[in-house]
C-alpha cells in the first residue's frame, strides 16, 4: 500500500497506473475509519483495478468549532485497516497543501443549501463541494464513492459532477449499521457508554416512521408520535426530523408511494450531533 502525503507524490504514483489504463477507484474519507468506510472501499475494489483512499479532515466543512477540534483522529488504526482491505494508495494530505490560501469562492447548491443539513450547518455543503472538487481533480478516478448515509451530500456530489461536467461515475454505498441498528459514524466515538445506548434512538424513531407509513398512517400525527418518543430521551435533542424527497431532499406532508421517499433525522444526543435517514419505498 503505496501512501501519498503530497499532491505531487499523489501524482506522480497514480500517472504510472495510468500508463496502463488501469481504473481508479476513489473512497475520500475524514479518516476514524469503520466499516462503514470499508464497505465503501469494497464496492470500489469490485469495480476498479486501483483503489485510491483519502483522509482528510477538511476545516472548511466545519461550521462548529468543537466539532472540528474533537473529531476524532485514529490515523495508525486506518491505515492498518485500509492495508489488510487491500487498497492500494492512501492519499493523506495536509492542509498547507490542500489549501495554501484558504479558498476565497464558495459554492451553493440552491435549494438543497435551504433544508436540513444546509439549514442547520451554514456553509458546511460550500466547503463540501471545494474539498470533493479538489480531490476529484488531484485523483482523477473513473468511479468515486460516496455513502448513502449522507443522503443530502450524495444530491449535492452529484450537482456539483452535473453542473461542473466533472468526468467521474457517481456510486452510492448503502449504510453500514451496529448491531443495534445504530448508522455507523466517526463520531460514535465521542459518545460515551450512556449516550451509545440512547443513541439507539434515531435507527427507533426512523424505523416506527417507516412502518406507520407503510401501514398507512398520516405522515404529520406520525412525526407527532414520533417527536414525543424523542422527548422522553433525555439524552437526546431532535434537530429535524422530516419525511423527503430522496433525491431532491424536498420536504413532503404526506406519504405519496408512488415517489422515492427517505426519513431523515438528526439529533444531539449529549454533545455529540448524529445523523441518519431510512429509505421508506426503494
Ligand atoms: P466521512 O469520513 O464521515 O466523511 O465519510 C466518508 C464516506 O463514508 C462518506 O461518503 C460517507 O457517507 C461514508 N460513510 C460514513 N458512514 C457510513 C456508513 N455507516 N455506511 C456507509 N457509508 C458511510
Amino acid at each position: 500500500m503505496k501512501i501519498a502525503r503530497t499532491i505531487r507524490e499523489l501524482k506522480t504514483t497514480l500517472d504510472s497506473y495510468r500508463i496502463d489504463n488501469q481504473i481508479i477507484g476513489f473512497v475520500p474519507t475524514m479518516g476514524a475509519l469503520h466499516q462503514g468506510h470499508l464497505s465503501l472501499v469494497i464496492a470500489s475494489k469490485s469495480v476498479s483495478d486501483i483503489t485510491v483512499v483519502s483522509i482528510f479532515v477538511n476545516p472548511l466543512q466545519f461550521n462548529n468549532i468543537v466539532d472540528f477540534s474533537t473529531y476524532p483522529q485514529t490515523i495508525e488504526a486506518d491505515l492498518s485497516l485500509l492495508q489488510e482491505e487491500g487498497v492500494d494508495v492512501v492519499f493523506l494530505p495536509s492542509k498547507e497543501d490542500l489549501y495554501p490560501t484558504k479558498p476565497v469562492m464558495t459554492m451553493n447548491f440552491g435549494s438543497l443549501e435551504q433544508v436540513l443539513e444546509g439549514a442547520f450547518r451554514p456553509g458546511h455543503f460550500s466547503g463540501v463541494g471545494i474539498v470533493v472538487s479538489k480531490l476529484l481533480n488531484i485523483v482523477k478516478p473513473e468511479v468515486a464513492f460516496f455513502g448513502q448515509k449522507d443522503l443530502q451530500q450524495v444530491a449535492v456530489i452529484k450537482m456539483l459532477v452535473q453542473d461542473l461536467s466533472i468526468d467521474v461515475k457517481i456510486e452510492v454505498v448503502p449504510t453500514m449499521r451496529e448491531d443495534d441498528g445504530l448508522a455507523m459514524s466517526s463520531r460514535n466515538l465521542r459518545l460515551t457508554s450512556d449516550e451509545r445506548v440512547s443513541a439507539r434512538l434515531l435507527y427507533r424513531i426512523l424505523n416506527f416512521c417507516k412502518i406507520e407509513l407503510i401501514a398507512g398512517n398520516d405522515w404529520l400525527q406520525t412525526r407527532q408520535d414520533a417527536l414525543t418518543l424523542i422527548k422522553q430521551e433525555p439524552l437526546a435533542r431532535m434537530e429535524y426530523l422530516e419525511l423527503v424527497d430522496t433525491y431532491t431532499l424536498e420536504s413532503q406532508s404526506a406519504y405519496d408511494a408512488t415517489k422515492t421517499l427517505s426519513l431523515v433525522i438528526a439529533c444531539f444526543i449529549g454533545e455529540v450531533r448524529l445523523i441518519d435517514n431510512l429509505p421508506v419505498n426503494l
